[in-house]
């Protein structure tokens, strides 16, 4: 949507049928990834490739890297879809990560839960989301059993941070090599999911500071074009310790749509198409608020409500079935402080509880 709004032409490549982007686009190539002769009809197509999703297999986006820039790269790819690469890269250039062990099965596990001594998380390496894949263990818990329910070849087990708030940020560097960052958002999840994003964050000058600065490395070191999203957690002392990257637009980003000069997505296409980048200052403050499947347990949530609402944009994705966690849209309510958010978070709660109070 953000690219046909610069006039762009879009073409979208899904392996499902009728995927929620290719309503949006001006054709569609449904196949496997790996359907060689499908992507290279795609790569024929376009002039410049990019994605929204980060898991898709390295090897597709390298076959299409040898015909059409695709961006982000491959090798930008391989490390943000999988933990252990990821925590390594970032220790490795020196960015400061959750203590953490690599692990590969049942002993490796309880060796890393004992060296590090703490409460922790072991988290799957590859195709971990809202917290899926996650298990938390306590020094001593038994091991075997948590290592199987895992199912997963590889894992990171990573200490538990104590933190205060977490917040993110998203970064955009252009094909030309500079770098911006939007304003620091924090973020509430619940459950393991993003539960609220409040822009901009109430963090002290410093600590914003600090984080914009480490995403912009982090963007330089990758040599990313398009948007990186990096996750922190903050510490009491205000320190900052970096949890996750994305390398796409991100959730805690919806916000960017209403509050922000430019929205993340027009940056992300702006960057990738190779023009200048956006002014990424605030217009507003405001305050996001995901909406999961779980609010229609009774029945379809009270839109009207929402929709009378000044100052507030709702914004619905589409999908057909509601699932509990699922994300199935967002509303975003402008405003400052923290009246706006109990505000936003009373609404979100009347929606759902409309037909048990008739
Ligand atoms: P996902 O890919 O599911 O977003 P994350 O690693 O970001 O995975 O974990 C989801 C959430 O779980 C985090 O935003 C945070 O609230 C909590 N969490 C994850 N890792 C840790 C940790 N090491 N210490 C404390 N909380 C954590
Ligand atoms: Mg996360």
């Amino acid at each position: 949507m953000a690219a046909k709004s610069l006039g762009y032409r879009v073409v979208v490549y899904d392996t499902t049928p009728d995927g929620p982007a290719c309503s949006c686009a001006d054709f569609s190539i449904t196949d496997s990834f790996g359907d060689r002769e499908a992507l290279n009809r795609f790569a024929e197509a376009v002039d410049v490739v990019t994605l929204e999703f980060e898991n898709i297999p390295v090897e597709t986006l390298e076959f299409l890297e040898a015909r059409v820039p695709v961006r982000p790269s491959a090798s930008v790819v391989r490390i943000c879809q999988d933990r252990v690469l990821e925590k390594q890269f970032l220790q490795n250039n020196g960015f400061p990560v959750a203590p953490f062990r690599v692990i590969t099965s049942a002993e490796e596990l309880a060796k890393g839960l004992a060296s590090l001594g703490t409460a922790s998380i072991l988290k799957t390496a590859a195709l971990g989301y809202d917290g899926k894949g996650q298990i938390r263990l306590l020094p001593g818990d038994e091991c075997t059993a948590a290592w199987s329910q895992l199912a997963a070849p590889r894992a990171v087990l990573e200490k538990k941070i104590g933190f205060v708030t977490e917040c993110s940020v998203i970064c955009a560097r252009s094909l030309r090599g500079d770098t911006l960052c939007f304003p620091v958002q924090e973020n509430i999840h619940v459950g393991g999911i993003l539960d609220v994003t409040i822009a901009p964050a109430a963090l002290s000058f410093w600590v914003a500071e600090k984080a914009q600065q480490i995403a912009s490395s982090i963007a330089e070191k990758f040599g990313v074009i398009g948007l990186i999203t990096v996750e922190f957690f903050v510490l009491p002392d205000g320190s900052l310790v970096v949890n996750e990257l994305a390398p796409r637009p991100h959730n805690s980003g919806h916000h960017t749509l209403e509050t922000a000069m430019t929205s993340q997505f027009v940056q992300h296409v702006r960057a990738v198409c190779g023009l200048p980048l956006g002014p990424v200052e605030l217009r507003s403050s405001g305050v996001m608020l995901n909406l999961l499947g779980d609010l229609w347990g009774e029945g379809e949530p009270d839109w009207e409500l929402l929709l009378g609402q000044p100052n507030l944009f709702l914004h619905l994705y589409g999908k057909i079935e509601a699932k509990p966690g699922r994300k199935m849209g967002h509303f975003t309510l402008l405003g400052e402080g923290d009246s706006v958010t109990q505000k936003a978070l009373s609404l979100r709660r009347k929606i759902s509880q409309s037909d048990v109070m008739l």
